[in-house]
């Protein structure tokens, strides 16, 4: 019987695997998956614990447009087997999905572990074989992958098929810690470096303002980027971190941050803290007399503005300016907020980066490797929180086993491979 191994058994390769058995004929094909961790699935769990946001509700251009630059590789694959298929295929495991008042799609309950533990139970019932605790360390001479297997020793398995989806490079501890990357770039295959995506940044606080606000909100604010393709604006909210910023807000404009950042030294977000008041306004209310009043209270009175987003004033805005309405309303609504470095990736949410669609074919077959796939977010593309990533580490997982089982089905039609 003809063989296949996944490696891998995050969110990308149990999809390949069921891939594979699913579209596997009469005489059936061995699914192997094996994962370094003691369980599969562990990332996916811990995106569950905040709420599993699966994909997202929103019209079909724009989901495609959060794939930015790859989003050319990435569509074909998610026109296959998209956000309203991934809702279709965890309702038939029996877990209903709903939409957020965001647009966001979440399982019922919210959790991934209901999903997860289905899931297995279907794919062990089709046949899977799940091999955990089994670290893979490349190939040996005759091609044959290479395993640390639980008690320190190595085996290794000859696979007609292998799909390889090991994830990026974020919490490293969940088990996808990117040492995959000099085992493909020994044998030649073209990689991006993986960078933080959707993470954090460092600011540099004043010890007084860490200590104060480390761990707020600061909620309801617009941030502006300045990009050559025009400004980027973004409403929402971040976090003041003991070293800077993080949160939606800031994992959405991530990509270009960490990418200003890379190309010159920093970069500055410009935050308006009083959205929906002109500046005008601002500038006549400022200017009113203030009386006995403190200007922090004359400044709360006539713009509402306290507590963290007074502190982020004072942190960042030069005392001379709050005398001055215009300069300081100027700052209310296009506070600049200097960023010098992007959190590392073992923090970060996901990773950009990895296996360049150019070193593969359509099915996600490594041109250098036949027969062997590549699925998931160890390939170069990103995308902001929202569902996004994980549905593109289902639809590429899928295609992915589709795949394989093409490819050992056309080597059997041309006599080259088992039967
Ligand atoms: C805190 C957090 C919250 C998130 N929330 C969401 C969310 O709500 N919505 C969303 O869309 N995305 C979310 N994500 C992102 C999402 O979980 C990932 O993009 C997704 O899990 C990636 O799937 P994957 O299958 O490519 O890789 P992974 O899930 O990382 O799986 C890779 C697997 O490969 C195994 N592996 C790695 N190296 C080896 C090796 N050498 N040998 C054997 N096995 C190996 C690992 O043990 C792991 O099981 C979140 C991520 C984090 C960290």
């Amino acid at each position: 019987m003809q063989s296949v191994a996944i490696i891998g058994g995050g969110p990308a390769g149990l999809m390949a695997a069921e891939a594979v058995v699913q579209g596997a004929g009469p005489q059936g094909i061995n699914v192997d998956l094996y994962d370094a961790m003691p369980s599969v699935g562990r990332k996916f769990l811990l995106a569950g614990k905040g709420g599993l946001n699966l994909t997202h509700s929103e019209p079909v251009e724009s989901f495609l447009s959060r794939y930015g630059k790859q989003r050319r590789h990435i569509e074909p694959l998610l026109r296959a087997f998209g956000p309203d298929a991934l809702r279709a295929w965890a309702e038939a495991l029996g877990i209903e999905t709903h939409v957020g008042s965001s647009g966001r799609v979440f399982p019922a309950g919210m959790k991934a572990a209901p999903l997860l533990r289905a899931w297995l139970h279907r794919l062990r019932a089709a046949g899977v074989n799940f091999h955990t605790r089994r670290r893979w360390l490349g190939w040996d001479q005759d091609n044959a992958l290479r395993f640390v297997t639980r008690d320190g020793g190595e085996e290794t398995v000859h696979a007609d098929a292998t799909v390889l989806a090991l994830g990026g490079g974020s919490w490293p501890q969940l088990g996808s810690d990117g040492a995959w990357v000099p085992l493909l770039a020994q044998r030649g295959v073209p990689l991006s470096p993986l960078r933080s995506s959707n993470c954090g940044f460092d600011v540099g606080w004043s010890e007084h303002f860490r200590k104060r606000f480390a761990g707020t909100p600061v909620k309801s604010v617009v941030a502006s980027l300045p990009g050559h393709h025009g400004a980027q604006r973004v409403e929402g909210e971040f976090i003041v971190t003991e070293t800077g910023v993080e949160g939606g807000l800031i994992y959405a404009l991530s990509a270009s941050l960490r990418d200003e950042i890379a190309a010159s030294g920093a970069v500055t977000l410009h935050l308006d803290l009083a959205p929906g008041r002109e500046l005008p306004r601002l500038v006549e209310e400022l200017s009113q007399p203030r009386g006995s009043r403190s200007l922090s209270s004359h400044i709360q009175r006539r713009i509402g503005l306290k507590g963290v987003k007074m502190g982020l004033l004072r942190e960042l805005v030069p005392a001379t300016d709050f005398a001055d309405p215009n300069r300081l309303a100027a700052a209310i609504k296009a506070l600049p907020l200097k960023l010098i470095a992007a959190r590392p990736i073992a923090e970060a949410i996901s990773s950009a980066g990895g296996v360049t669609f150019d070193a593969l074919d359509e099915h996600l077959m490594i041109r250098s490797l036949p027969g062997m796939f590549c699925a998931g977010e160890m390939l170069d593309w990103e995308a902001p929180t929202g569902g996004y990533l994980l549905t593109a580490c289902f639809a590429t997982g899928r295609a992915a086993g589709l795949g394989a089982l093409r490819w050992l089905r056309e080597k059997t039609a041309s006599g080259t491979g088992p039967e």
